[in-house]
This record gives structure tokens, sequence and C-alpha cells, in this order.
């Protein structure tokens, strides 16, 4: 059961994220990334794979220069269907904060096999713990890489790394490359707003 965890973790009495249930899209297989204001600013990066989202949360968000690897630690398998949640999750329930969806599109491996499916690709790099493949989102663009950092203590620390191509930059901030707009980015500010007046009244 790869959602049993997902699922353990969350009041869906309390929570509006979707409970926890296998489906996958037909045609190309897809993915997203949420910038999610938790007890710390992250990014969750989502690769669906065997009718779930593989996920990985990414600290400093995913970058398009080559020289910055990305520490992505890998987290429970999300539901296929948290692919479009955007919305807060309220205090006192697992991630609680704000989340957003930041970049989304679709995604293959880089090397196909002929008479494999991309899923059944994707599942045996996955396997193998290092995972090349080509991003077709509206920020994220090209080649990457996902590789698990052998000897890890804590055994889920991954690094995402952009491959050198006609996408990569010399220099990128995720948080730059975020709409002005954002939810997050007005719940951060609502909340640093609160702690400076707990601050000034003491
Ligand atoms: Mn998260």
């Amino acid at each position: 059961m790869p959602l049993e965890e997902y699922n353990k973790k969350r009041d869906f009495k309390q929570t509006s994220e979707p409970a926890g249930e296998e489906k996958s899209s037909k045609g190309k297989l897809k993915f997203v990334v949420q910038r999610h204001a938790a007890s710390h600013l992250h990014y969750d990066f989502r690769l669906e794979m065997e009718g779930v989202l593989k996920s990985w949360a990414v600290p400093k968000g995913p970058s398009l220069n080559p020289a910055d690897k990305r520490l992505a630690m890998m987290v429970e398998d999300h539901p296929f269907s948290y692919r479009t949640f955007e919305g807060s999750i309220p205090e006192g329930n697992y991630g609680a904060g704000e989340v957003e969806i930041w970049d989304e599109g679709t995604y293959e491996p880089l090397e196909k096999t002929e008479g494999k499916s991309d899923d059944l690709i994707m599942r045996a790099e996955l396997h193998k713990e290092s995972l090349k493949f080509r991003l077709h989102g509206k920020k994220l663009k090209g080649e990457f890489a996902l590789v698990k950092i052998k000897n890890n203590t804590e055994g889920n620390a991954w690094l995402l790394i952009k491959h050198k191509d006609e996408y990569a930059t010399d220099s990128y901030d995720a948080e730059e490359n975020t709409d002005p707009d954002s939810k997050v980015s007005a719940y951060l500010e609502e909340k640093s707003g609160k702690k400076k007046a707990l601050k000034s009244r003491k």
C-alpha cells in the first residue's frame, strides 16, 4: 500500500487535502512542483509513477543552473489527485500552512526502451535510485537528474540536478521566479507581520 503513510499522517475531516487513492493519468506522465509554506518554506517536487506521485521536498527549490545541486528529501508517496491541490492546511495538521502550484507539466525518461512504457522505465530507474528525465513545464524545462546520495545517514537524501542543455542558465532562484501575487507569499508576509507585532508588544 504505497499511500498508507500519506493517509496515516492526515485527518481528512480537518484538512482539505485529497485522501489517498491510486490513479494515474492517461497519456504522458505528469509532474508538479508545489510551493509549500509550512514550518519552513520548501518546494515539493512530485513525479507521477505507478499511479501515485513520488515526492521530494526541495528546501531551496529547483534550479535551472547545472552548478546548483539541490538537496531533495524523499517523502511519502502522495495520491495522483494531489497534483491539483492548492490551499490551506489548518494548524495542528501535518504540513500546516499554505500550498500553491509553482510549476506543472509532463515528463518523460531520457533513455527510452522500445516496448516499455515511460512509467515502467521510470520505476526501474527509481529502483536504481538514479532518475534521468526531461521536464516539459512552464518554468522547468529540459533534462534533469535526481540521484540518491549514497551513505547518507538519514537515508532519504537525494540531489536534483539540471543537465547542461539549451534551457540551462548560470543563475537561477526559484523565489525570484514566483508569481508576485502568490498566495503563499501573502501568507508568509502575514505570518512575519504577526511575529513582528508580537515582538513589539514585549
Ligand atoms: Mn511539503
